[in-house]
């Protein structure tokens, strides 16, 4: 067991990944609560989908950055070691050559 020593809570794992206060609502509150090494790669992804979905609406859904218009159409999240990115069932099919 672990207990983070900033908000006390126990985890089954050393440095399990959570957020110390309240879920983060917005994008730019996601991005904040990451360490800053990462930060820049996660605005970087940002840019990249807001440029290509110009009208989506940025929402946090399941606790991830997610671009919505009508439906949920990617969402963006920070892991200890890497990002993910989870394209909706339409990219996977039309990519999936
Ligand atoms: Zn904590």
């Amino acid at each position: 067991m672990w207990i983070c020593t900033k908000c006390g809570r126990d985890f089954k794992s050393e440095n399990q990944s959570h957020f110390c206060i309240d879920p983060p609502t917005t994008i730019d509150a996601y991005i904040a609560a990451q360490p800053e090494p990462v930060q820049p790669f996660l605005n970087l992804v940002r840019d990249t989908i807001r440029s290509v979905l110009p009208d989506a609406e940025e929402r946090i859904s399941w606790r991830m950055p997610t671009y919505w218009k009508d439906h949920n159409i990617i969402h963006f999240a920070a892991h200890k070691n890497h990002i993910g990115l989870y394209p909706g069932p339409e990219a996977i099919v039309h990519f999936s050559d």
